[in-house]
């Protein structure tokens, strides 16, 4: 038996090896079998969000056990916040979204949602209270209309159409050749990475989650798609609690608060003034993205939006 997370097009990992098998993913539905590292203890009952506030106590993880990858981490985000997550490669900060998901058990701490540690409550409802936009999302080779309704399979066309208008994608899907028809993915249009992360925004904004994950890409973006994906954005996180990896300055900017991660620990936070003032690791990664995004911006005259 194939036993496959839900949902597949979550962190790397996964929809890579998914990928690589199935290059047919038309019926992905039907491989969707829950993964058992993680399970329900007897009787979970499930999570229920009110204002959808996010605690991290003191969470310790290794995926090995000479390594830790996460050494007693606090943090909150009250209902409907945003906090960014920054730091070097391997500091620990997808790990942090793949504990939030429940993925895996933390060793130590606990990770509440309004109260509740995820651990005692259904694997199924955090799931459904979670919206996550991944760095690259998979398209199933099936209809662009597909793709996004597949967040919540029952919407009508009317509530796919305003998704896609506030994930800013709407118009651009009027320019594909069968407009909401036309086939996408491996075997159909290539989308570009700007309009792949704005289908996953189109998605989670049908879900409709309390909290929003969001794992933003590192890519450099031509201006216009850059904006296209701030305003997408900023619809799918307004009102919803939500945690980003962030590496775009426009982001951290507007972060009701700024974690910067090493080594899998917080070495400071704060909001984005307070950081720079303190001339520390934050304003180093600062000024280094302030470069790269300048020669970014030089060299997106190939722009993926004509
Ligand atoms: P990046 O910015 O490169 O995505 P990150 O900050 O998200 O990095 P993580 O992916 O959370 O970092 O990884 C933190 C550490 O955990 C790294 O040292 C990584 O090698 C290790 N790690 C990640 N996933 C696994 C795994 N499945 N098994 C063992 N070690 C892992």
């Amino acid at each position: 038996i194939i036993q496959l997370y839900v949902p597949l097009n979550w962190f790397g990992t996964y929809y890579r090896a998914i990928q690589k098998n199935f290059v047919d993913m038309e019926n992905m539905f039907e491989l969707l079998v829950e993964q058992q590292e993680v399970v329900d203890i007897p009787g979970a009952g499930p999570l229920y969000v009110r204002q959808g506030t996010l605690e991290f106590c003191n969470v310790s993880f290794s995926y090995l056990p000479e390594r830790a990858v996460l050494k007693n981490i606090s943090f909150t985000v009250p209902g409907g916040k945003t906090v960014a997550i920054v730091g070097p490669s391997g500091s620990g900060k997808t790990t942090i979204m793949r504990l939030l998901f429940r993925f895996y058990d933390v060793d130590s701490g606990a990770i509440l949602i309004d109260g509740q540690n995820i651990k005692t409550v259904q694997q199924s409802s955090l799931r459904e209270n979670i919206g996550v936009v991944p760095q690259d999302t998979v398209l199933f080779n099936n209809s662009i209309r597909y793709n996004i309704q597949y967040a919540r399979i029952n919407a009508n066309e009317a509530d796919v159409i305003t998704a896609s208008k506030s994930a800013e994608i709407h118009e651009r899907i009027l320019t594909f050749p069968d407009g909401y028809d036309t086939q996408v993915g491996e075997r159909g249009l290539k989308l570009s990475g700007g309009e792949k992360q704005r289908v996953a925004i189109a998605r989670t904004i049908l879900k409709s989650p309390a909290i929003v994950l969001l794992d933003e890409a590192t890519s450099a973006l031509d201006t216009q798609t850059e904006r296209h994906i701030q305003a997408a954005l900023n619809k799918v996180c307004a009102d919803r609690t939500t945690v980003i990896v962030a590496h775009r300055l426009s982001t951290v900017i507007h972060a009701d608060e700024i974690l910067v991660l090493k080594d899998g620990e917080i070495v400071e936070r704060g909001r984005h003034d307070d950081l720079i003032t303190q001339e520390g690791v934050y304003a180093d990664m600062w000024q280094q993205q302030l470069k790269s995004e300048f020669e970014g911006n030089k060299k997106s005259s190939d722009s993926d939006e004509s």
